[in-house]
């Protein structure tokens, strides 16, 4: 039978790369967007006899009477900013998405007898104070600070995640996913990864926030949609919250000398100001994902650099 599945966030960074995935494996894919973070440019040339692209918001209520709608098996919540320098753009936008939108696409798979997975983040764990973080930790949250528009409207995405599977035994899961990288991220994109490789390709000063002794672990989106593809698939994972990453973990000083090295670049490493409530660590435990899903991250950092520069580097050709 024919998989019909909805992408929220289609035009962005991973719903653009999770269409064309899913386009290959035989589904038919119905993608809504409002083109906020995401660009038209990402979807341009998929099937248009399986692809069917609506410019729309999550938020809106159409989308629980539209046929192209009302007919999915499968969603994929993505929609939401998730850069910093977006999030923090449009900050009522950033908790409307990710509650209100939740909330209209829970109840489309509530209506529709479908699965959903809901695309949470590490962020969820705010600046840890348990490290690493297990899915069992409830993490250490600003509501007074720049990042909380995301990090609580994400936490409440996941209530409402957790009162439609309990109230309506809708299959729903969580994935808190950890930062993804390639070069799908657009060049201004603004998260740590795109702007080191441009910067360093460009032969423009590689910019750390802080000292960079605080730590992220970097997954290949490759591997990030394998995670997620599996969420969907298994029904193990109904009513489970499960962390999505890569457990290496790097300074970000660190990362910045790989990409100069790996680059071969002349840019000089600069520091600024390390912006408010930057979290100092972050690393998964991904016990649950291993044991729950099979499923683990094969891609080394060293390995998804390569082919981030050498993507960039080719964009950058055809792109100034
Ligand atoms: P992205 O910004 O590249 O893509 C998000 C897409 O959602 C964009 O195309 C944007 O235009 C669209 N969008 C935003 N608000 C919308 C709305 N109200 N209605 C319709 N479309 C809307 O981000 P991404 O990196 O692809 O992230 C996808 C999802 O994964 C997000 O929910 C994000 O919070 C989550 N996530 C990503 C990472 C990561 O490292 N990439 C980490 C943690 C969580
Ligand atoms: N960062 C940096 N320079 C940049 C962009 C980001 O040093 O040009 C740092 C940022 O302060 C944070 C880390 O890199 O400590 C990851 O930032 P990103 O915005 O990619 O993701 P998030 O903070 O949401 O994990």
């Amino acid at each position: 039978m024919e998989r019909k599945v909805l992408i929220t966030g289609v035009a962005g960074f991973l719903g653009s790369q999770l269409a064309r995935d899913l386009l290959a494996e035989g589904c038919v894919v119905v993608g809504i967007d409002n083109l906020s973070s995401g660009k038209i440019t990402n979807i341009k040339g998929l099937p248009e006899d399986r692809f069917i692209f609506k410019e729309m918001d999550v938020c809106s209520r159409k989308i629980l009477e539209d046929s192209d709608f009302t007919t999915v098996g499968e969603i994929y919540h993505l929609a939401s900013a998730a850069s910093p320098k977006y999030y923090q753009a449009s900050p009522f936008d950033t908790i409307n998405t990710n509650t209100i939108g939740t909330k209209n696409m829970l109840e489309l798979a509530k209506r529709n007898q479908a699965k959903i997975v809901y695309s949470s983040t590490s962020e969820a764990y705010g600046d840890p104070e348990v490290h690493p973080q297990p899915e069992t930790y409830k993490g250490n949250v600003n509501t007074w600070g720049p990042r909380a528009c995301y990090d609580e409207a994400k936490r409440l995405g996941e209530v409402f995640c957790y009162l439609y599977f309990t109230q309506y035994q809708t299959k729903v899961k969580v994935a808190r996913i950890f930062n993804t990288y390639s070069a799908g991220l657009a060049n201004d994109d603004g998260r740590v990864i795109s702007s080191f490789v441009i910067q360093a390709l460009k032969g423009e000063d590689i910019t750390v926030y802080g000292n960079g002794t605080q730590t992220r672990s970097f997954c290949y989106v490759t591997d990030t949609l394998n995670g997620l593809k599996l969420l969907m698939k298994k029904d193990e994972a109904n009513g489970e919250i499960i962390n999505i990453g890569n457990p290496i973990e790097y300074p970000i000083i660190d990362l910045a000398h790989l990409v100069k090295t790996l680059t071969n670049s002349k840019s000089n490493i600069t520091f600024h100001p390390l912006p408010e409530d930057d979290p100092k660590v972050r690393r998964p435990v991904i016990e649950k994902a291993q044991n729950l899903l099979g499923w683990m991250p094969n891609v080394t950092l060293e390995e998804g650099l390569q082919m981030t520069i050498q993507e960039y580097k080719n964009k950058l050709k055809d792109n100034p």
